[in-house]
């Protein structure tokens, strides 16, 4: 498998637009990983993970084929992960020829995707599957084992995170959640051994303040890894990421990667691929 992190920032981008704190004037000043967009990623070119305002601009940087893409998992409905609006992008008069696109989503994003699909009458372009914590399902060919999580966040965006499986390979993707739900262990552990996982980590090396509801740091990260660890469900081969960062936490890339290098923690950034 693959995964390529098209956007790497919390909602309001790093450097945040009219921000002028140390971190943003920071990553202005030095660039290249340091700018991030918003959160978004792609998996082996075929699964996409949340529809933002970014996604035009991801599509052109990165030259994304959407004839590969049929599938579109949906975290939450924070705009930084959907961007409702800009579905409309799908529908007849404006994009022509292409195939459907399957979304799947809790509620809220499920009744916003909902909505527009009827609004502009986009049936024929696309879908979406109401997914719950604890579900599991095949994406649209058959080609993703999708497990769906609780997620520790906003609880009226309805958010859940996803645990990927294609052949013999599996992925965690665990972003805009603070310190898992005791119950998304059990599932994990089910579910088999990760040989990636990608953590929150808005609030960064986590000085002063842990972040264990909402969203994690480098500290909280550290603490579900080792739970991850104890109970098998990763093990010394597993590749950690940290993605979804914020200026409110207060470090830059540069400032993060020699902390999370101890740890073993690759830090995310805008274009970065993995295969796993
Ligand atoms: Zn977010
Ligand atoms: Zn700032
Ligand atoms: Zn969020």
């Amino acid at each position: 498998m693959e995964i390529e992190y098209l956007g790497t920032a919390a909602y309001e981008g790093v450097p945040a637009p009219y921000c002028k704190c140390r971190v943003c004037r920071e990553s202005f000043r030095v660039g290249g990983r340091a700018m991030r967009s918003r959160s978004q990623a792609l998996v082996d070119g075929e699964l996409l993970i949340d529809f933002n305002g970014d996604t035009v601009c991801h599509s052109l940087r990165y030259r994304i084929d959407w004839d590969k893409i049929g599938d579109c998992l949906i975290t939450h409905s924070h705009s930084d992960h959907l961007c409702p609006a800009d579905l409309e992008i799908l529908s007849d008069p404006i994009s022509h020829e292409h195939r459907m696109l399957h979304f799947y989503s809790a509620q809220d994003g499920y009744d916003k995707i909902s909505r527009e699909i009827e609004v502009h009458r986009m049936q024929n372009r696309a879908d979406v599957t109401l997914v719950h914590p604890g579900d599991e399902f095949m994406t649209s060919e058959g080609t993703y084992r999708v497990l769906t999580l609780r997620a520790n966040h906003t609880a009226n965006t309805t958010p859940v995170f996803y645990a990927i499986e294609r052949g013999g390979k599996r992925l965690l993707y665990a972003h805009d959640t603070g310190v898992f739900p005791e119950e998304d262990y059990a599932l994990l552990k089910a579910f088999g051994r990760f040989d990636l996982v990608s953590l929150d980590c808005t609030g960064c090396l986590g000085i002063g303040w842990d972040w264990r509801d909402g969203h994690m740091s480098l500290k909280t990260n550290l603490e579900v890894m080792e739970r991850l660890k104890r109970e098998g469900i990763t093990d010394e081969k597993t590749v950690f990421v940290a993605n979804h960062f914020s200026h409110n936490g207060g470090q830059t890339y540069d400032e993060m990667v020699p902390e999370m290098a101890k740890h073993g923690i690759i830090v995310a950034y805008d274009g970065l691929k993995i295969q796993f």
